[in-house]
């Protein structure tokens, strides 16, 4: 039977759901947000969002940064108070809206001078759209600066993409001072970019997907190890972990009532099972409006530990919801598909649309599919892939909702 529960009317599922998974959403007012920047009464806290180290950069980072993937031109508030509250490290890209997010963080800097200088600023480029250098000076004309702290070549599927070609045009690039340090992002067969970036003197950083799903396997934890050794700094995003499917599942339920019980939301928990990890220096998280930014604000500044108990509780949903979740062990799907469709970017396109709960974002990234690709989508067979996705990825389903959803 469903209870209600007494002053909402909602039953006990919808309560914590709402409460614990969006309860912090847009639309806020002002002493709600400053009152979600503040940890909870009692917790041991810092007096700012706390720094660690960037690998070999030897930078003190914020633990958590800003992912710009957000209309930064209309959000200069935002920034601001990202600002204030110590969140001193923005990621954006050249992809991120064309240009509007680079163009958004531009206006602000030349609105109030000495913000630069006071952010560690990074942006990123797709390598294989070519012509980096020119790229790479009108990225920086729309940031309004001279130069970026931290370069990345935006989303790598594997290490040959770092080229013998890239590694000189990075050199020269630091030598003109155009960054100051260099590395890559990948959502896509991480383990194995991070396992060889490891055996790369030339790689400063690198931005991987990671998260309580994937944080405890022995292949992540090999790599995340080679990289610390070699010096790599390491920033994770997408740390929800969220995937193409929305599932609601029990143990969903009992992890979100499990945090609101102790004071903090199930994403904010998610975010701190990720920084248990001291090697990891930062968490780029996109963070659309101030009420997010404040709660994840107070769940860096929380020392709270999260207990075994709470990482049990992650595992079990984890497991329970692994069918629901794009791994991004692209290369599987892609070898079982012969290279024709990029399986686990259709799944990110999904993803942001149904956990993101962000549609123009969903179909921007949607549209940005090859003709050929999206000609094949709903026409090709996926048995192979779907026998061999390790997830158990109901793919032939999914690529048809993603022609339905997004196109
Ligand atoms: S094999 Fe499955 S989990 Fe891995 S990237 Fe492909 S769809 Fe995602």
């Amino acid at each position: 039977m469903k209870e209600k529960t007494q002053n909402t009317g909602l039953t006990r599922r919808e309560f914590v759901k709402t409460v614990g998974l969006a309860g912090l959403a847009a639309g806020a007012g002002a002493s709600q947000v400053l009152a979600a920047a503040e940890p909870k009464a009692g917790a041991p806290k810092a007096a700012a969002v706390p720094k660690r180290k960037l690998g070999k950069t030897g930078v003190d980072v914020p633990i958590l940064n800003l992912g710009c993937m957000i209309d930064t031109i209309n959000n200069q508030l935002l920034l601001k108070q990202a600002r204030n509250w110590g969140v001193t490290y923005w990621d954006t890209a050249e992809s991120y809206g064309n240009g509007l997010s680079e163009e958004g963080l531009g206006r602000y800097f030349a609105r109030n001078p000495g913000a630069r200088q006071e952010i560690f600023l990074v942006t990123k480029l797709v390598a294989k759209k070519g012509d980096l250098s020119n790229r790479l000076e009108q990225s920086l004309k729309r940031l309004k600066t001279d130069h970026v702290d931290l370069f990345f070549i935006h989303a790598i599927c594997g290490i040959e993409e770092m080229t013998p070609a890239i590694k000189e045009w990075a050199a020269g690039m630091k030598k003109a001072g155009k960054f100051k340090f260099f590395g890559f992002s990948t959502h896509t067969n991480m383990e194995n970019c991070l396992a060889g970036a490891a055996k790369l003197d030339w790689i400063d950083a690198a931005m991987i997907t990671y998260n309580f799903r994937l944080m405890h396997t022995p292949k992540m934890q090999a790599a995340v190890n080679a990289c610390v050794k070699a010096g790599v700094g390491l920033v994770a995003m997408k740390t929800q972990g969220g995937g193409p499917v929305k599932c609601d599942s029990e143990a969903e339920l009992k992890m979100a009532g499990r945090f609101v019980e102790k004071g903090f939301t199930d994403k904010q928990a998610r975010l701190k099972a990720v920084w248990e990890n001291p090697n990891i220096a930062s968490i780029c998280s996109q963070m659309p409006n101030l009420t997010i930014l404040g709660a994840n604000v107070a769940a860096a500044r929380d020392l709270t530990k999260l207990t075994q108990g709470d990482f049990d509780s992650m595992r079990e949903y984890a497991l329970e919801t692994a069918c629901g979740y794009c791994a991004g062990c692209g290369r599987i799907c892609m070898a079982a598909v012969d290279g024709q469709v990029p399986v686990n970017d259709v799944m990110r396109c999904l993803m942001y649309h149904r956990d993101y709960g962000e549609p123009d974002l969903a179909r921007a990234a949607f549209a940005g599919l090859t003709e050929e690709v999206r000609q094949r989508l709903t026409n090709l067979d996926y048995t192979r892939a779907e026998q061999a996705c390790p997830q158990g990825l109901p793919i032939t389903r999914l690529m048809r909702q993603a022609e339905e959803m997004l196109a």
